[in-house]
């Protein structure tokens, strides 16, 4: 169901950038940002690989972990010779995705347990990036 809803995804480049505020052809594929994200060893796409689907309209990019892996740590927008903000990017494609389909964390989903022993400020900050 989730995938239906994202092949009906239509300009998905320009929705992000809408919600990004960024400019995705402004990218020339130097890779500066994917050679200095810490997280990209965890990343099935790498950051200029995102932006590249992105420029393509690619939607199978919103199936990447990429966007829910981003820390939002801003070391590629420091290192981009062109100045882009790709954790403004993911966070556009995350409100696209949670728009779309449905929240990807679920409060109750989760066991009494489960929600005493997670740190509350890293439950907070789950639930305020994964749901709509
Ligand atoms: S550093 Fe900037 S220009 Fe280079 S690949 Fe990444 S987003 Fe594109
Ligand atoms: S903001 Fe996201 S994509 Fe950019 S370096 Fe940090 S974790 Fe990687």
């Amino acid at each position: 169901m989730v995938r239906k809803r994202l092949e009906r995804m239509e300009n998905l480049r320009e929705k992000v950038e809408e919600l990004s505020g960024q400019n995705v052809y402004a990218c020339y594929q130097c890779g500066m940002c994917s050679s200095g994200c810490p997280l990209a060893e965890e990343m099935d796409l790498l950051p200029n690989q995102v932006i590249r689907a992105l420029q393509f309209d690619d939607w199978t990019v919103m199936e990447a972990n990429a966007m829910w892996v981003c820390a939002s740590c801003l070391a590629c927008e420091v290192r981009c010779p062109k100045g882009i903000d790709l954790a403004a990017l993911m966070e556009g494609m995350r409100q696209l995705y949670l728009r779309k389909t449905l929240d990807h964390v679920s409060i109750d989903g989760m066991s009494r347990e489960e929600i005493a022993a997670l740190p509350q400020i890293a439950l907070v900050a789950s639930l305020r990036k994964k749901t709509g």
